[in-house]
């Protein structure tokens, strides 16, 4: 089946700290640039695949952006939707891993060349042919973006199109008002949504829910596919069946060395949304996802794990042996 992603958000750049547990208010070694930002990542795992995908943002005109750009247009993603600006500075990250599962990140996000990216940016030419947006939470971070993100909506919608929604919560998002706020409207409108397990409880109405009453509400709100990502855990599909009754599917994760988990969550995304479109049934969507996100923990960078359609192949063929 034919079909053509768009994204919108972040693209920046990310340092990552060279030793686990290295303070940010202590003197130390960042590794970097990295291309980073998760709808940019989205978009690389959904070019890599061999997929259409069409990437909306802003950087500044500086050797960052550029970089960004070049690498993006490299994995085959559509790049004419990221404008640059020549009054403010290309996005970037710190990022350190701390403890067995932690990680801290320092965030220039709305006050650099994303933070300028706005609904005038969403071009309807560029949109004419895709019939799929994938929203990440983490990029509604200004009611700018916000602006942006419902106009891509409402032409994607009003085309019969589809949406997938990612929270992708960051702790230190915590505090930007709009982005809660939106939450509610997108979730509306999505077909796939796609949150970590440390997310779902957000989403419940009522404190004691268990996951299964959380996934249970929201189908019945008019979601279509839920996908739980559990990290090593693997995963848990929610779907409604034919009478109705919500149908559950677990998969377990492929055994991978953890280099950087950054982006894991990105690669699966990307890739259970490619797969559903081009028609693949359920049960195969989630073993390329699943194979997605075991190749995305063993590099180091948040982009530097995408994988092509082949090594996903290989990785599942070699992994079943
Ligand atoms: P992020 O937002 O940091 O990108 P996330 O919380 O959205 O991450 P995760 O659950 O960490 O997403 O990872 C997504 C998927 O990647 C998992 O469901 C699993 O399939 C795979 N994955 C993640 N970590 C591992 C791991 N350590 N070993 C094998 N597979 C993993
Ligand atoms: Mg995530």
């Amino acid at each position: 089946m034919d079909f053509k992603i768009c994204t919108i958000g972040e693209l920046l750049v990310e340092f990552l700290a060279k030793e686990h547990d290295q303070r940010f208010d202590k003197t130390g070694e960042f590794m970097g640039p990295f291309p980073s930002g998760a709808p940019a990542i989205f978009a690389s795992q959904v070019a890599k695949l061999g997929f259409a995908v069409t990437f909306f943002s802003c950087v500044g005109k500086d050797a960052f952006g550029k970089m960004c750009i070049k690498r993006l247009k490299d994995d085959g993603v559509i790049t004419d939707g990221i404008a640059i600006h020549n009054k403010a500075s290309t996005g970037s990250a710190f990022v350190t891993y701390r403890g067995i599962d932690e990680r801290d990140f320092i965030f220039n996000i709305p006050n650099s060349a994303c933070g300028l990216l706005s609904f005038d940016h969403i071009n309807e030419e560029l949109l004419k042919d895709c019939n799929h947006l994938h929203v990440m939470g983490s990029s509604l971070y200004s009611f700018r973006v916000i602006d942006a993100m419902r106009k891509a909506l409402d032409i994607v919608k009003s085309k019969g199109g589809t949406i997938s929604f990612d929270p992708n919560l960051r702790k230190e998002m915590f505090d930007i008002p709009e982005m809660e706020a939106s939450f509610d409207y997108i979730l509306d409108y999505t077909d796939i949504f796609l949150p970590s397990q440390s997310e779902v409880s957000y989403f419940a109405s009522n404190n004691q829910d268990s996951e299964q009453q959380i996934m249970s509400s929201l189908l019945n709100r008019g979601i279509k596919h839920i996908v739980v990502k559990c990290g090593s855990g693997g995963a848990n599909y929610y779907g409604l069946d034919k009478q109705r009754q919500i149908y559950t599917l677990h998969v377990d994760s492929y055994t991978s060395e953890v280099i950087d988990p950054t982006g894991a969550g990105d690669c699966f995304g990307a890739t259970f949304v490619s797969f559903m479109l081009a028609g693949y049934d359920i049960e195969t969507a989630l073993r390329y996802a699943n194979a997605s996100g075991a190749l995305a923990v063993r590099q180091k960078g948040p982009m530097e794990g995408t994988s092509t359609l082949l090594q996903l192949q290989q990785f599942i063929a070699s992994s079943s042996l």
